[in-house]
């Protein structure tokens, strides 16, 4: 393992550093359809969608949402249930409702006009100090650095250590290109989800190689979050050009108000599990479920199995299919209809 290295604003390293990550982002940075604008309408919502959620998830939903609402007015004026149909998909709906919150302020008090300082940012509904951070930088050009999962992750590396949060908001602060800070911190995140991933780092292709104290050696104690394992099942009821929904609550903790399908306890050919919170019971058309397919939310790997059924004991209501497209859907509920070819 190298020394740990030594790095600032002035000093030789801290400007090598600076130099060989930008000119490998110049040369490597994936053509996003975010980067393409410094409007901060775009980067404000690329970010947003990009919590929680991969970038190829996101990549089609973006350009949806921005032909839906193309302008932070035409956001602003939306029903919510508009903006939660276009945000169908990428999950974590109080992101999708907060946007909105913040839309209408900018459109109205603040007559369509951003705040231009991460500082000011701030106080919109929804924006935190990163999202503050990234939108001021790269939409204004303000020398302000990011920290998100992925640049922690670099820095802890780079410097070998278990860094506190502050001490990894100051690092990142010293190693900012204060000319090209946008540029900069995209570059950052980027060796982090391309290069410097959380299971096995691209270290002989990484830019900064020469620099890194650790070169992929994993910092002692710290170990690979393990995935959880859980097998759910959904009941497929249609007919006459129509599907059965249930409705989330509207105090739900997640997904409030969403359309899905209707969960079932278990296997509708064995006896239904009594500690389930979903009991609804089903009649199947079959003893094989109709498929199977895998969903993964944070630290859960779900199997998922589809049964064809008759007519599900829960509360509900038969959709026609034709409003399906505009309907705020569950990811997991597209999915599913995706796979059935019932939705496109
Ligand atoms: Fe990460 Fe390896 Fe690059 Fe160090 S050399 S920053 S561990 S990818």
């Amino acid at each position: 393992m190298n020394s740990r290295p030594r790095l600032g604003n002035k000093n030789g390293n801290g400007a090598a550093f600076r130099a060989s990550l930008l000119a490998w982002y110049d040369s490597c940075a994936r053509d996003l359809p975010w980067r393409k604008s410094h409007d901060p309408y775009r980067i404000w919502l690329s970010e947003i969608m990009l919590q929680q959620t991969r970038v190829a998830a996101v990549i089609s939903r973006y350009e949806e949402f921005l032909r839906r609402f193309p302008t932070v007015e035409k956001l602003a004026a939306a029903r919510e249930s508009s903006v939660l149909a276009a945000w169908s998909g990428l999950g974590y709906y109080r992101r999708a409702r907060m946007l909105h919150a913040a839309a209408k302020l900018v459109a109205g008090e603040l007559h369509g006009e951003f705040p231009r300082s991460g500082d000011r940012l701030k106080q919109l509904p929804g924006i935190g100090r990163y999202t503050a951070a990234a939108v001021a930088s790269i939409a204004f050009g303000e020398p302000v650095a990011v920290v998100d999962g992925n640049v922690e992750r670099v820095l802890c590396r780079f410097f070998a250590g278990d860094l506190s949060e502050e001490k990894i908001w100051q690092a990142a602060a010293t190693l900012l290109d204060r000319s090209r800070p946008g540029d900069f911190n995209q570059a950052m995140m980027e060796l982090g989800a391309t290069v410097c991933t959380p299971r096995s780092p691209a270290c002989l292709t990484c830019p900064v190689m020469e620099l890194c104290a650790t070169r992929g050696e994993r910092p002692a104690g710290q170990k690979p979050a393990r995935q959880k394992k859980r097998e759910i099942h959904f009941a497929l009821a249609h007919r006459n050009g129509s599907i059965f929904l249930t409705r989330r609550p509207h105090d739900a903790r997640l997904m409030a108000s969403m359309w899905e399908l209707p969960e079932i306890s278990a296997s509708p050919i064995r006896a239904p599990n009594p500690r389930s919170a979903s009991n609804h019971s089903v009649k199947a058309k079959s003893r094989v479920p109709l498929f199977t397919l895998r969903h993964s939310i944070t630290v859960t790997d779900y199997t998922v199995r589809v049964w064809h059924a008759a007519s599900p004991d829960a509360a509900g209501e038969w959709v026609p299919l034709r409003r399906l497209p505009k309907l705020a859907l569950t990811g997991l509920a597209r999915k599913i209809l995706r796979r059935a070819e019932i939705l496109t």
